[in-house]
C-alpha cells in the first residue's frame, strides 16, 4: 500500500482564503479587523520566526498585527503590564505569549494572564476547563487542525480506536479531548506506556507529538491506519517528523507530511480563532 499523503499546505491555503472572507465581513460589520497580539519576550531565534510569520499571515488575512516585544531580562512585572495592556485594547481581538519565556520567567503564569475571551491559542484554565467540560470556548490550533486534517480526508471517527502519543497541555491532552468529543475511542500514550508499539498498532488514527525524530516505524502502524505526524525533529539540519514516512507510508491509508502536513494548520487556526475571538467580543459588547 502506499498511503495518500495529506496535503496540509493545500488545505490551510483553503481555510486561510475562508479567514481572509470572514475577517472582511468583520470588518465591514465593526468598522475595525480583528487584530492579534503577539508577545515575544527575549531574543530566541526559533521565538522569532514563529511570531514574525504569524504577524505576515496576520496581514496576508486582513487581521491587524500588534507586537510587543520585550527584551530577555525583562521583569515578571513588565511582562504581566504588557499583557494587562493587551487584555484592555478593545482592538486586540486574540493574544498569544509566545513560548518559551526567559528561564526567570513562568510560561504558564504569563499565559495564564491573558484574558479567556482573547486566548487564541486556547491555553489558560479556562479555555483548558471549557474543553474538558465539553462547553464552547476557543481551543488550541494545533489539535484543532488536526481534526480539521482528518475531517478533510473524511475519517469517520465516531467508535474508532485514536491513539496520541505525547500528553502536553499544548498538544496531547486537548486533542485527546477533541478526539473524545467526537466520540472517539481515546488512549493517550506516554514515556512510561508499556509496549507502546503494540499500543499504537490497535489504532485506526494515530496520532505522533513527542518530538523524537522518526520513532513511529512501520511496526506501530495497522494496515490502513490514518497517521498524523505533529513532531517537529531537525536531522542533519533537515526537518523530520516523529514518523518514519517512508516505512509508514507501506501501511497506512493516509499519512501527514513533515513539513507540509499539520504545521501550516496551526497558524490557520491561530487566524481563524482570532476572528472567532472578535466575533465572541463584539457581541458580547
Ligand atoms: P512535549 O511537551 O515535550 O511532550 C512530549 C510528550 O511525548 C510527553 O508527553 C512525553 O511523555 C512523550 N514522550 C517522550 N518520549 C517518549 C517515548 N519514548 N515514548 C512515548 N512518549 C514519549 O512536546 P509537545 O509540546 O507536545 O510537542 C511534541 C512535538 O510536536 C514536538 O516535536 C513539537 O515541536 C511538535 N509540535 C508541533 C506543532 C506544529 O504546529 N506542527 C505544534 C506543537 C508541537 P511524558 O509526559 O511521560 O514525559
Amino acid at each position: 500500500m502506499s498511503a495518500q499523503v495529506i496535503d496540509g499546505l493545500a488545505v490551510a491555503a483553503k481555510l486561510r482564503k475562508q479567514i481572509a472572507v470572514d475577517a472582511a465581513t468583520f470588518a465591514e460589520q465593526y468598522g475595525r479587523p480583528p487584530g492579534l497580539a503577539t508577545i515575544l519576550i527575549g531574543d530566541d531565534p526559533a521565538s522569532a520566526v514563529y511570531v514574525a510569520s504569524k504577524q505576515r499571515a496576520c496581514a496576508a488575512a486582513g487581521i491587524e498585527g500588534f507586537s510587543f516585544n520585550l527584551p530577555a531580562d525583562a521583569t515578571r512585572e513588565q511582562a504581566i503590564a504588557t499583557i494587562e495592556e493587551a487584555n484592555a485594547n478593545p482592538a486586540i481581538s486574540g493574544i498569544i505569549c509566545q513560548l518559551p519565556v526567559p528561564h526567570h520567567l513562568d510560561g504558564v503564569e504569563l499565559t495564564g494572564l491573558v484574558d479567556p475571551l482573547k486566548d487564541v491559542d486556547g491555553l489558560t484554565t479556562t479555555s483548558a476547563g471549557l474543553l474538558a467540560l465539553g462547553r464552547p470556548g476557543l481551543r488550541p490550533c494545533t489539535p484543532r487542525g488536526v481534526l480539521m486534517l482528518l475531517d478533510e480526508v473524511g475519517v469517520e471517527l465516531e467508535g474508532a480506536e485514536a491513539v496520541v502519543i505525547g500528553r502536553s497541555n499544548l498538544f496531547g491532552k486537548p486533542m485527546g479531548q477533541l478526539l473524545l468529543e467526537r466520540s472517539a475511542t481515546v488512549t493517550i500514550c506516554h514515556s512510561r506506556t508499556k509496549d507502546l508499539a503494540a499500543t499504537c498498532a490497535r489504532a485506526d488514527v494515530l496520532i505522533a507529538a513527542v518530538g523524537r525524530a522518526r520513532m513511529v516505524e512501520a511496526n506501530f502502524v495497522k494496515a490502513g491506519a490514518v497517521v498524523i505526524d505533529v513532531g517537529i525533529n531537525r536531522v542533519d539540519g533537515a526537518l523530520c517528523g516523529d514518523v518514519d514516512f517512508e516505512a509508514v507510508s507501506e501501511v497506512a491509508s493516509a499519512i501527514t507530511p513533515v513539513p507540509g502536513g499539520v504545521g501550516p494548520m496551526t497558524i490557520a487556526c491561530l487566524l481563524d480563532n482570532t476572528v472567532i475571538a472578535a466575533r465572541m467580543a463584539a457581541e458580547q459588547a
